[in-house]
């Protein structure tokens, strides 16, 4: 039984899944307050620990010299009790497919006003579906962090695809003594639109035919289509739409999978832009709920001076993850979330506890 000064998360509530996890750790690596998660992925078809959240769960760990209970594959109970944060050079093995990208958003948090510069490399899938494709993380999440203080870039030094694995990514972080809120409730200028397609040991044919379709369906001429041959472990086919805006970059990716036809994977995309350009809301369904723990972790700063804690940003959807995201982050934040819905969108506005306004 977890001491009782120990917050329980229920981590079958809302979506159920390893985000709760997660970001739960991530939260307590970042206050030093000491996190039980009983229920863990309870909504999920194989619930329990599996080796990406088992990776991360060690990770966030040695980051912040964690004593960690429960940390075995398949366990559906874990306890996480911090210490201090030792910035440094990291590397993470999780020895499957599992997403690499998760794994580095679970100690990214700790790192960002850490007191020192961190090098922290991950292997495994960095390109998983139902997980941030690290071009999502370079081009859609790190930007808006970015926004915050700290530095942070991401390489790609192998791609990994499931079920191959084999992906290698490197984040250098620069920190911040905090992290400043923001605003992201408008798009700005519209700055472009382009697509890639990755393929790797695959016939180029497959993505030939997506190039087609994107082409045909989003009016893109052949420049802003590029075809991508990578070399990788296995099979791995992937499909960008990239939309550019003066405030935001959004990415639409589509999962090449057995069964699934290259026009299938192209029009999941092609309906993924549409529905992004038929609404003004700069902040599309994933981002939505990845920036809410930055920007939840701003707000719950102490007052500093010249420093905006917390924000706020307008999203097209308000998903089972962000919602589920809000609950876990008021329970273990002093912050206040609220969601109102306009004629186009959902502000989704996060504040300290202690005042009445964003600001
Ligand atoms: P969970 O299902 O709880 O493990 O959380 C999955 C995370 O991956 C969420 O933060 C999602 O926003 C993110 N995610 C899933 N699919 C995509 C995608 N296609 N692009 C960007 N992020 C994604």
């Amino acid at each position: 039984m977890p001491h009782s000064s120990i917050t329980t998360i229920d981590g079958s509530q809302g979506e159920g899944g390893g985000q709760i996890l997660r970001s739960s750790v991530a939260i307590a690596a970042v206050t030093g307050r000491p996190v039980h998660i009983e229920n863990i992925r309870a909504g999920r078809s194989k619930p329990g620990l599996m080796r990406q959240h088992l990776t991360a769960m060690m990770a966030a760990a040695r980051i912040c010299n964690a004593k960690l209970t429960g940390a075995e594959l398949g366990s559906c109970e874990l306890t996480f009790e911090p210490q201090s944060v030792s910035p440094g050079f990291y590397e993470f093995k999780i020895g499957t497919a599992g997403s690499a990208t998760l794994v580095l958003q679970t100690v990214l948090p700790a790192l960002l006003t850490a007191d020192g510069a961190s090098q922290v490399i991950v292997e495994g899938g960095t390109h998983n579906q139902w997980a941030p494709p690290f071009d999502f993380l370079t081009h859609a999440y790190l930007p808006q962090l970015n926004r915050m203080g700290p530095v942070v870039h991401a390489s790609l030094e192998r791609y990994g695809f499931f079920p191959a694995g084999g992906g290698r990514i490197v984040l250098d972080i620069q920190p911040a003594k905090q992290l400043a809120g923001f605003h992201l409730c408008e798009r700005g200028a519209a700055m472009g639109q382009t697509a890639r397609i990755l393929i790797s040991n695959l016939p180029i044919s497959i993505a030939q035919r997506e190039a087609d379709k994107l082409k045909r369906k989003l009016q893109l001429k052949d420049d802003d289509v590029l075809i991508d041959p990578v070399s990788a472990h296995g099979p791995g086919n992937l499909v960008f739409a990239e939309v550019r805006s003066e405030h935001v970059t959004e990415i639409v990716t589509g999962f090449g999978r057995v069964g699934a036809s290259a026009e299938r994977v192209a029009d999941e995309v092609v309906r993924g832009v549409r529905k992004y350009l038929a609404s003004t809301a700069p902040v599309g369904e994933y981002l939505a709920d990845q920036l809410l723990l930055p920007l939840g972790l701003s707000a719950s700063q102490p007052p500093a001076c010249g420093v905006a804690r917390g924000g706020s940003f307008r999203t097209l959807v308000v998903s089972r993850h962000t919602r589920t995201h809000i609950d876990i982050l008021q329970a273990l934040l002093p912050v206040e979330i609220e969601v109102t819905q306009e004629d186009d969108g959902f502000v989704i506005a996060v504040r300290p506890s202690d005042v009445g306004t964003a600001s």
